[in-house]
């Protein structure tokens, strides 16, 4: 399933699910749904969806200013500091003392308690439309980040109806986006077995890479590489410098482990052991170092993986590593029975796994924190009975995780800059996001103004993803993001979406 799942039966025909995925992704099935959405919704034919960012280069002694905001903690790449930023035409042009007095049409005093970030980068989101709207959509989801601080997003090529495998199932799916997004929105492609033919066209065709997985996905029409097949693709991506991006919990292994079933958590957590990660990561990183192409490991949760994946820096192999708030706020020993919001594969782990995943962010082997919002509806978490076995696993934290982070990290002395850093700056810069995650000259003006000493408790009724469900219900958190722009302007919830479909190369 998301990463979220593997819950097929041992022993399930591979076949079977390759049926499936082969009649839902049919890239002929999905050109006869284009022309019947074309028509029915009044879009012409072509390269419709999918806004072109336009870049203009100005200067801050030119034509005047679009906006100024002006603030005693401004987080630059120079560190936090005292700065007027002025803002032309939705990039960042001029970047001067307090107190120069830029001037534009519009100035916004931040108060002293406020400090303006860049806007967030998460590329690790699943949207779900079409075909599991009901799960989350697109109008929901970039509402739910752009209330989070997240100006930047990339959807999951999976959980959607079709998976994003081919250049029509991309297509199809910015057409739904298009007019709907808060917040900017770029796309993962899918690597499945059989569909190396299509990877360079959608490369062609702007995603920012390739996901795929070692083990069942949780929806049929989504099925899984076996370690040569991934290596397969591994060598297709690096003739076009592309990035492959893997969920790596190891098929066997998992089919090995006891089943998960019933409502006490730490038999779900059996189900799901760390030697399954352990084993697939180490797949990837051979593979990769074997064909010299770009990986990057999806939602860590073993510790135990944290030397191999150093070692394997150290050697050269071109690997990054994300993890997410759940592993680093939640445990396991304070997850009560029956608390299938907490489900999510791989699965939260003990106390001293998430201090070792701290210290292996602190010390740079994680690269960075991404929400991996994995939404699904109320009935599919199975809370009338809590069955760890039944119940869909995904957290949803988009609009949640800079807060919960951010307290964590503060518990630990540890500053809001580098919370950034791994929130915004290294996303963006792992997958080629060039304009954004990083507030300095010639950016997108996409900027979150925080406040780090407000407290809320969360209330999942009062978030803007489509289902109320979270594990963090009545939890206690620092700092809340009181606005955010986009390219220089006010994102309003209740407005017009303003929000532009990306492609790789062109942000
Ligand atoms: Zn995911």
């Amino acid at each position: 399933m998301t990463d979220e799942d593997g819950q097929q039966e041992p022993g399930a025909d591979v076949d079977d699910t390759r049926t499936v995925a082969d009649r839902v992704n049919d890239p002929e099935r999905i050109r006869g749904l284009i022309a019947a959405y074309r028509q029915e919704h009044g879009v012409p034919d072509g390269r419709a969806a999918g806004t072109r960012t336009v870049r203009t280069q100005g200067s801050p002694s030119g034509p005047e200013l679009d906006l100024v905001l002006r603030g005693r903690r401004v987080l630059t790449t120079a560190g936090v500091v005292a700065r007027e930023v002025g803002v032309r035409d939705g990039t960042i042009v001029a970047l001067e003392p307090l107190g120069a007095g830029l001037e534009a049409r519009q100035v916004v005093e931040l108060a002293d308690d406020e400090v303006l970030l860049p806007g967030l980068v998460d590329t690790h989101v699943h949207i779900n439309e079409p075909g599991r709207t009901s799960w989350e959509g697109f109008a929901s989801a970039t509402r739910a980040a752009a209330a989070g601080g997240v100006t930047t997003l990339l959807d999951m090529p999976l959980n959607s109806v079709p998976a994003t495998v081919n250049a029509p199932a991309l297509e199809y799916k910015r057409l739904f986006a298009d007019g709907q997004v808060f917040v900017d929105v770029g796309f993962w492609g899918g690597a499945v077995p059989g569909n190396a033919p299509h990877l360079r066209a959608l490369h062609d065709d702007g995603v920012f890479g390739f996901k795929c997985f070692l083990l069942h996905s949780g929806v049929d029409e989504f099925p899984h590489l076996e370690a040569d097949e991934l290596e397969a693709d591994l060598a297709v991506l690096r003739t076009f410098d592309s990035l492959m991006i893997v969920h790596a919990e190891d098929s066997r292994a998992i089919d090995r482990a006891p089943r998960p079933d019933g409502a006490v958590y730490a038999s779900f957590l059996a189900s799901r052991p760390r030697g399954a990660e352990n084993l697939a990561i180490a797949e990837v990183i051979e593979r990769a170092r074997w064909t010299g192409a770009r990986a990057h490991l999806l939602h860590l949760s073993s510790s135990d993986a944290l030397p191999m994946i150093a070692s394997a820096k150290r050697d050269g192999v071109d690997l990054t590593v994300e993890t997410c708030p759940h592993y680093l706020t939640l445990l396991a020993e304070e997850i009560p029975d029956g608390a299938t919001a907490f489900k999510c594969c791989p699965p939260v782990r003990e106390a001293s796994n998430r201090e070792a995943l701290w210290e292996g962010l602190v010390d740079g082997t994680i690269d960075f924190v991404v929400s991996d919002h994995s939404p699904s509806t109320l009935d599919l978490k199975d809370l009338e009975n809590g069955d760890f076995g039944v119940a869909w696993g995904g957290i949803s934290s988009l609009q949640l995780g800079l807060s919960l982070i951010w307290t964590e990290a503060r518990r630990r002395g540890i500053g809001l800059e580098r919370v950034v850093e791994w929130m915004a700056t290294r996303p963006a810069q792992r997958v080629g996001l060039r304009s954004k995650g990083t507030l300095a000259l010639g950016f997108d003006a996409d900027l979150a103004v925080f406040a780090p000493d407000d407290a809320f408790v969360v209330d999942a009724g009062r978030l803007h993803h489509r289902n109320p469900i979270t594990p963090y219900q009545g939890r206690a958190l620092s700092g809340r993001v009181r606005r955010t722009y986009l390219r220089g302007e006010p994102v309003d919830l209740e407005g017009t979406p303003r929000g532009q479909l990306l492609r790789r190369g062109e942000a």
